[in-house]
């Protein structure tokens, strides 16, 4: 199954994307841990995004578009994926159905998590991320067992450096002018199912499982 999930930052795309890989075995595929990873590793690709990325703007659409046909060369993809962070505008919706149409596939559900500002806001600006295993924890939501420390691997937590409210505002602000068009897009399509994202992460990982059993 090609599972799409929309929605802001902060609307825990990344939380439910790791979970419903594992519960559905499907690679998760997030553009933006592709691009930091890229940072992290001081590649062109990373040098391009690193100035974008720290103030909340959209890296180029052909540059993402280019990562993301590399990623999905990646024979995991053939059952599906989870993509998470992509599409991000109206432009970017059309190329991803064109190269998913020249690998003969196509995205099959839209899940928008739809979040209110004040619940980002408070959610991204107390994120702590595992410098090893990605998972996410939060200073007052979910603290770690251990300070600093991941509860699963033991990894460094670290904060975003575009998890500050600034930045945050930034790019909620890049986000809403963007969405409007991209849920068109999908309601056209047939596709999207909005989920209220601001109830408790269990719930909402219920919900989506129940709607992807459904594809
Ligand atoms: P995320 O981890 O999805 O919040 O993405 C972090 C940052 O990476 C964004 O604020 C953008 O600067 C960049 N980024 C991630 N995905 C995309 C995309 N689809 N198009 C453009 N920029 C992106």
């Amino acid at each position: 199954m090609y599972l799409v999930l929309l929605g802001p930052p902060g609307a825990g795309k990344g939380t439910q994307a790791k979970r419903l890989a594992q519960s559905l075995g499907l690679p998760h595929i997030s553009t933006g841990d592709i691009l930091r990873q890229n940072v992290k590793d001081n590649t062109d690709l990373g040098k391009q995004a690193k100035g974008i990325m720290e103030k909340g703007l959209l890296v180029g659409d052909d540059l993402v578009a280019k990562m993301l046909d590399e990623r999905f060369n990646n024979p995991d993809i053939k059952k599906g994926f989870i993509l998470d962070g992509y599409p991000r505008t109206l432009s970017q919706a059309k190329t991803l159905d064109e190269i998913l149409s020249h690998k003969n596939i196509s995205v099959d559900l839209v899940i928008y998590l739809n979040t209110s500002d004040a619940v980002i806001i408070t959610r991204l600006t107390g994120r702590l991320v595992c410098s090893k295993c990605g998972a996410n924890f939060h200073v007052l939501n979910m603290p770690p067992k251990l300070k600093g420390a991941c509860d699963s691997c033991a990894g460094v937590l670290y904060q975003r450096s575009d998890d500050n409210e600034g930045t945050v505002r930034k790019r909620l602000e890049v986000y809403k002018n963007e969405v409007a068009s991209l849920i068109e897009y999908y309601n056209l399509a047939k596709k999207l199912h909005s989920l209220n994202a601001d109830l408790d992460a269990e719930i909402v990982l219920d919900q989506i499982i129940a709607l992807s059993a459904k594809v």
